[in-house]
């Protein structure tokens, strides 16, 4: 059933599919709910959409690739300036719908609206980054060149911990080196791209360049059965992404799959604690410990251990949990029920392991809200490597201190997680940082930074567990991830 043009009309509480430049209601009979994790409540109902949606996405996509892929990149790329324009005009609103379902700090929901107007940004250079290359006389009066061309309809599945930012990791570049897309948000935070798609409707692309379907796993299978996608980008747990990759393989899709982490801050003897400090906070305790770049283990290197454990402590106890909406909130809720109960097990299963909770944040009140799915900062002190708190990725406000003696053992550590997404050091030595970064297998690196996110213009993505494929999202390569290099040589 076809819609108002202009609208997915968020009032309403069923959410709508966006496909062939229509906000269209899916025939499903199965529906979910998303909720205000703050304030513990359903704010709208997300429909699981079938595998009729899906087809029909698919093959509006794939009407609509013919023509998108003969428009002039100069032409494709002026449609994303529009977008930036737009989304700028909009950009409050993105954020705020953001934090409304995710339930991040609204300067943490702004800071992901604007990572990814950069990536829109960035994919306006595909003048110069989707060019190919040449070489004359490969033999005597022969000539070589190699050029990169679009190759159809490409689909894009991504977690909830960044509605906003994920997605366009991939987006702008598919569209901008020609092909078309489909999206699939995160069935707990659909309402942001919503908003967004609504955005998207009003630059007037061509219809069926971009689609959204909303819903789960049965989208999800329907794009990797579906002969007419041509590759997959997906972000989200090591799980589902190991099995992405597996179905890619099985059915010849291009396939990049990024997965959890654990990710380990190493703090060296000779480490600049007051000045590290607040990026060593947001690091583990930002977006709730919800990130895939989020410290996990802080691991105190040598007999700064007394030191830091005593000053981030006090810091952890300082952070402000509460609605995310409220400018003075420093730590919003994690995202559901369900999640908060995973969490809380895994506080369970240190004290069972014998790890010592210094800071608890089980029983987190949040005055006039309830019902909110808190946490609040957590600290296990004298946790060892092979206890569950410091394996398994927790994605909560729970830090795992592990004690170190030197480099070797730090380095240790971090390489022998399953997970290899990012490590960051803190250290005044140039040295130090040299052997840290030589050495340790993660491959997002923050030195003296405790967040090591890559710009745009940067490739995104990990090794280990924490990767599979071998583009990653955004940077310079992911215009080879969208095209096929077609190699010509010539003689005449
Ligand atoms: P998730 O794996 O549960 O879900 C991700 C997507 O896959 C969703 O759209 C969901 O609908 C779909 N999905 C879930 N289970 C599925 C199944 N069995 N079959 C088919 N589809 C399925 O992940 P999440 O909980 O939404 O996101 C959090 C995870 O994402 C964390 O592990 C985090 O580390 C990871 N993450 C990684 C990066 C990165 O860059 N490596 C970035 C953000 C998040």
């Amino acid at each position: 059933m076809k819609g108002p043009k202009k609208s997915s009309n968020m009032s309403n509480i069923i959410l709508r599919n966006y496909l062939n430049g229509e906000w269209v209601t899916s025939d499903t009979s199965e529906f979910g709910d998303v909720f205000n994790p703050a304030i513990g409540k359903k704010i709208a109902t997300v429909p699981f959409s079938t595998k009729a949606d899906v087809d029909e996405a698919v093959k509006h996509a794939k009407d609509a690739f013919e023509e998108w892929r003969e428009t002039p990149p100069m032409t494709r790329a002026r449609y994303l300036f529009r977008l930036k324009e737009a989304f700028e005009d909009e950009f409050e609103v993105i954020a705020r719908t953001l934090t409304t379902e995710q339930g991040k700090a609204i300067d943490e929901a702004r800071g992901e609206v604007r990572r990814m107007i950069e990536n829109v940004e960035h994919a306006t250079g595909v003048t110069t980054l989707m060019c190919g290359y040449t070489l004359e006389d490969i033999a005597k009066g022969i000539d070589c060149y190699g050029h990169r061309q679009p190759i159809g309809v490409f689909a894009g599945i991504a977690p909830y911990n960044f509605p906003a930012m994920v997605p366009w990791w991939f987006l702008p570049y598919a569209l901008v080196t020609g092909n078309t897309f489909v999206l699939k948000p995160s069935e707990q935070v659909p309402m942001t791209q919503t908003k967004v798609f609504e955005i998207v409707d009003e630059i007037d692309l061509p219809e069926g360049v971009v689609n959204m379907v909303h819903g789960s796993r049965e989208v999800v299978n329907a794009l990797l059965d579906h002969p007419d996608i041509e590759g997959i980008s997906f972000v989200g747990s090591t799980p589902t992404a190991k099995t992405i990759y597996r179905r890619c393989g099985e059915t010849g899709k291009r396939v990049q799959s990024l997965g959890g982490a654990k990710n380990i801050v190493a703090i060296m003897s000779d480490a600049d604690l007051d000045n590290g400090m607040p990026s060593l906070i947001t690091s583990f305790y930002g977006c709730s410990g919800q990130r895939c770049l989020s410290g996990s283990i802080l691991a105190p290197v040598g007999d700064i251990a007394e030191k830091l454990i005593e000053k981030f402590t006090k810091a952890a106890k300082t952070i402000t949990v509460g609605d995310g909406l409220n400018d003075l909130t420093g730590m919003g809720p994690v995202i559901s029920e369900a999640h908060k109960n995973r969490v809380l097990g895994y506080i369970e299963k240190g004290l069972e392991e014998g790890a010592d909770l210094i800071l608890d944040g089980r029983d987190c009140r949040v005055e006039g809200l309830p019902d909110g799915f808190f946490v609040g900062p957590t600290i296990f002190d004298n946790v060892t490597p092979d206890m569950t708190i410091a394996k398994e990725e927790i994605f909560g406000p729970v830090v795992s201190i592990v004690r170190t003696k030197d480099m070797d053992e730090v380095v240790d550590l971090i390489n022998t997680r399953d997970y290899a997404n990012a490590t960051c050091i803190y250290t005044r030595s140039g040295a130090a940082a040299r052997e840290f970064k030589y050495r340790v297998k993660p491959s997002m690196i923050g030195v003296n930074i405790g967040i090591a996110a890559p710009m745009s213009y940067f490739p995104f993505g990990g090794a280990g567990n924490s990767m599979f494929g071998d583009i990653k999202g955004h940077g310079q390569e992911i215009f080879q991830f969208f095209t096929d290099t077609k190699v010509v040589i010539e003689r005449w």
